[in-house]
């Protein structure tokens, strides 16, 4: 995921962001067009966007995505579990099926999202793999 492909930005050396990393990661689309979908299959990021064709080969959130959706969907959990227990009364079985069911389909989604916004934010930011040439000492 380079920024060579793009326009630059009037007067800087950064490339051109016309999309918002956010609504990119919200609707999971590319984080150059901002159309196309970012996944195929569930969660897999696509080699090349097939919209714009922007390679996303090296876009990599690492864990991340899964650390966010721990920390949301576990607090989200405890809490309907709380009041599906202590508010409405809901039997033991049924509140482990209904909060099983929750958090499988919550964490897939909230994947989506997160994951798509950590590759958005990569991209808009330009960050990639440190390496000793960015320390030069420059005159
Ligand atoms: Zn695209």
């Amino acid at each position: 995921m380079t920024g060579d492909q793009l326009p630059k930005e009037i007067g800087t050396d950064r490339p051109s962001r016309s999309v918002s990393p956010y609504k990119a990661g919200i609707k999971s689309a590319c984080p150059n067009c901002g159309e196309a979908p970012l996944f195929h299959n569930i969660l897999e990021v696509h080699e090349a966007c097939p919209g714009c064709g922007f390679d996303l080969s090296s876009a990599d959130p690492g864990d991340g995505a899964q650390v966010f959706v721990i920390l949301v969907l576990g607090g989200l959990c405890a809490l309907l579990g709380f009041v599906l227990y202590g508010l409405v009364g809901m039997p033991i079985w049924a509140l482990a099926v209904t909060l099983g069911v929750f958090a499988l389909i919550g964490s897939v989604a909230l994947l989506r999202i997160f994951k798509a916004t950590l590759i958005a934010l990569q991209f808009h930011h330009d960050a990639r793999q440190g390496s000793t040439d960015d320390c030069e000492a420059k005159p």
